[in-house]
């Protein structure tokens, strides 16, 4: 009797909920399928194995993109995608050619250390004395001139989270920090490497210089390389240090976002976008950022393209060109699609490792709400829950945002990221095939149920400007 009761209330519950996010029994059906498949064993880790052994590091504006370019095409078209093409994007190419520092006195030995993205060539060999800054503020806090022929060393720690959020305040020493340091005389910013581990392995990433600054070569210690350096420093005499770094932007290059379809039966024109990034840095594999994400919505994008019906609406999976040197790929998919942009149901990216997930985020309108909830509850069961505010449409997917696309976020465990990541070590090793295969069931979910609801998901009304 009790059982019944609770059976009865139950499915009325279903019921209203369904009504309220346009999807029937039968797709909920069918997405529990497509979710439990993907748990069986999904080919994520079959794809980031290809990626990543076939091309490896794949830079943007190097030859190895255009390798990694044909790699996607072939991949979709194996994998059963309707349709294949690619976007164009056309940006200035910056190269790594060499790198190496050594403390010349008063302890005279090597230092291991990395050129950030972007950075110009020193003239030949630098020699000159460190000063050491325990962050932005400190270095922004002295007088212009202070440092005229000195090397500028802002040694932040970053600190370790499972949501990332420890990467932002630091990263924003690497990609600010040496028109900082130039406005104050520096010759060189050194920098402790935006990373959690404790390995000689250092961590490159993009930055910029500031207009009608002068440019001044710019890179990243390994963690234990810049402990070391402020042991040596910490002795109260003068630390001089050798470094020659040869890089810099020459020319530009067109490369592409490679997308595939999957055909949808009764809205082909509208789609719910998926994808990561195919780039990569030049130093690792490229396996958790973002050969895994790339893996990760492929897979899914392929169970769905599997069924013997597909859902209402497109599924396009992008594989986006260079983000790793601003976004580039992002942007302009967005610039793209900005008219076509009412006709995207949702977007959601996987850029963040190859970590699980354990929590969803939306911007959609209060009227689609319903719709993510109803995900929501056949996530629960992959230990994912729904987050009542924030998230972010992420790095690809941002800049379509202005123009009205609606998002989801499948937040990943980042607990050990930074680890890895930008750095050598960023290699297949550190990707679990289970882990992948809960991604891609939340993928899978998420993407069939946007593209098979009645509903269609409006955006996020624009925050006010204050
Ligand atoms: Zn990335």
């Amino acid at each position: 009797m009790r059982i019944s009761a609770a059976l009865l209330l139950f499915v009325s519950c279903q019921t209203v909920f369904a009504a309220g996010s346009g999807l029937d029994a039968r797709a909920e059906k069918t997405a529990e399928r497509l979710r439990d498949d993907a748990m069986r064993g999904s080919r994520a880790y079959e794809i980031v194995e290809s990626l990543t052994t076939e091309v490896g590091p794949r830079m943007g504006g190097s030859e190895a993109y255009d390798r990694a370019t044909a790699w996607a095409q072939a991949k979709f078209k194996a994998l059963g995608y309707d349709k294949v093409w690619l976007q164009p994007v056309t940006f200035p190419v910056w190269q790594r050619h060499s790198e190496s520092a050594r403390v010349v006195s008063p302890f005279p030995q090597r230092l291991v250390l990395t050129a950030l993205g972007g950075s110009e060539s020193t003239r030949g060999d630098l020699r000159a004395e460190v000063v050491e800054f325990a962050d932005l503020e400190a270095l922004k806090a002295v007088p212009d001139g202070t440092l005229a022929g000195k090397i500028a060393f802002v040694n932040l720690k970053m600190l370790r989270a499972k949501d990332g959020s420890g990467y932002g305040p630091v990263s924003n020493v690497r990609r600010t920090g040496a028109s900082e340091a130039a406005r104050k005389g520096a010759s060189a910013l050194l920098i402790r490497s935006v990373g959690t581990d404790s390995d000689r392995l250092p961590h490159t990433g993009m930055m910029k210089y500031e207009d009608g600054v002068a440019k001044i070569p710019a890179a990243a210690l390994s963690v234990p390389d810049a402990d070391l350096l402020a042991n040596m420093l910490r002795r109260g005499k003068p630390v001089t240090v050798e470094m020659n770094i040869q890089a810099g932007f020459t020319g530009s290059k067109t490369e592409y976002n490679v997308i595939g379809e999957i055909t949808g039966r009764s809205k082909p024109s509208e789609v719910v976008v998926i994808g990561g990034h195919l780039d990569s840095w030049d130093l690792g594999t490229g396996a958790i950022d973002d050969g895994a994400g790339v893996a990760i919505t492929m897979a899914a994008g392929a169970l769905i393209g599997d069924l013997k019906q597909a859902p209402k609406r497109s599924i396009r999976v992008v594989a986006f060109a260079n983000e790793e040197q601003g976004l580039l790929g992002g942007k302009a998919y967005a610039e793209a699609m900005k008219d076509a942009m009412p006709s995207h149901q949702l977007g959601a990216e996987s850029d963040f490792g190859a970590g699980r997930i354990y929590a969803l985020y939306a911007g959609v309108s209060a009227g689609s709400r319903p719709v993510i909830e109803h995900i929501g509850t056949l996530l629960a069961p992959l230990g994912i829950a729904l987050q009542a505010s924030g998230g972010s449409a992420g790095p690809d997917l941002g800049p379509s945002v202005p123009y009205g696309l609606p998002w989801a976020e499948l937040q990943q465990d980042g607990t050990d990221y930074f680890d890895y990541h930008h750095t050598a070590n960023d290699t297949l090793d550190k990707v679990n095939a289970k882990d992948l295969d809960q991604q891609v069931a939340a993928y899978a979910v998420l993407a069939y149920m946007a593209a098979e609801t009645a509903v269609d998901i409006a955006p996020e009304p624009p925050k006010t400007q204050p």
